[in-house]
């Protein structure tokens, strides 16, 4: 009989990392759960937006958050998400939502929420969770951990392809700016950029999509456990 792997595996890091598409072919690859917390915070974007919630009213948009019928998917292969009965699977990815969603992002009452309900998600185990505070705030205890990184030029580029039709100094510098801009409001309340201890750094850089995705499961397989690495004390 094959082993199974039922533990939790959390993945950060920036924007054009490739985090999701590697989280989600982990979980499908070991049969797990997927949760993509930033679907959630793109989702009280697009449904406060949609309600004319002012997002700058940060007590507004906390009570908004809070009383938000939220359905987030956690089947890597059916990813549509539900706010308030209106299925915004396709308006949480629009530039809209992307320009916007730091700030229901940077809202602290808004993150206590959205925390509580990734972890009551999480708490169920057999997942692999992605998203910029996984590792070190919604799932520190998770048995592996990794930050998927990538230089910024590898990251724009990705990006880009992904957004637009031609990869050219316009569409390029687009990105730059939305990706920058977003990166550094985002940092004013997690730190992505760097692993914290027990953290496994996968650098993508100069690595396919296929070779991130083995290096990935060879760490969930064979990297100590954040629990084996706490027992040596290190
Ligand atoms: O990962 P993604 O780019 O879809 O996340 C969208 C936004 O949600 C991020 O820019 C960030 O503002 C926020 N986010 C967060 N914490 C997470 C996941 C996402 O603050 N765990």
């Amino acid at each position: 009989m094959s082993e199974t792997f039922t533990g939790v595996v959390a993945i950060d890091g920036p924007s054009g990392s490739g985090k999701s598409t590697v989280a989600k072919a982990v979980a499908t690859r070991l049969g797990l759960r997927y949760l993509d917390t930033g679907a959630m915070y793109r989702a009280v974007c697009a449904a406060a937006m949609y309600d004319g919630i002012d997002l700058h009213d940060e007590a507004a948009t906390a009570a908004y958050a809070q009383q938000l019928e939220l359905f987030t998917p956690t089947d890597p292969a059916d990813q549509t998400v539900i706010a308030n009965g209106r299925d915004v699977t396709a308006e949480i990815r629009t530039t809209r939502v992307s320009e916007n969603v730091s700030a229901v992002a940077t809202n602290l009452a808004v993150r206590a929420e959205l925390i509580a309900r990734q972890q009551a998600i999480v708490a169920g185990g057999a997942i692999v969770l992605e998203g910029r505070d996984t590792t070190t705030v919604v799932a520190p205890y998770a048995d592996v951990r990794l930050l998927i990184t990538a230089d910024p030029e590898a990251r724009i580029a990705r990006r880009t392809a992904e957004l637009h039709d031609t990869v050219d100094q316009e569409t390029l510098t687009m990105t730059t700016a939305q990706i920058v801009v977003r990166d550094e409001k985002d940092s004013t309340v997690v730190d992505f950029q760097s692993a914290s201890d027990g953290v496994h750094e996968i650098d993508t850089t100069n690595l396919t999509l296929e070779q991130t995705i083995d290096t990935a499961l060879h760490l969930v397989w064979h990297a100590p456990t954040s629990k084996q690495q706490q027992q040596r004390g290190n």
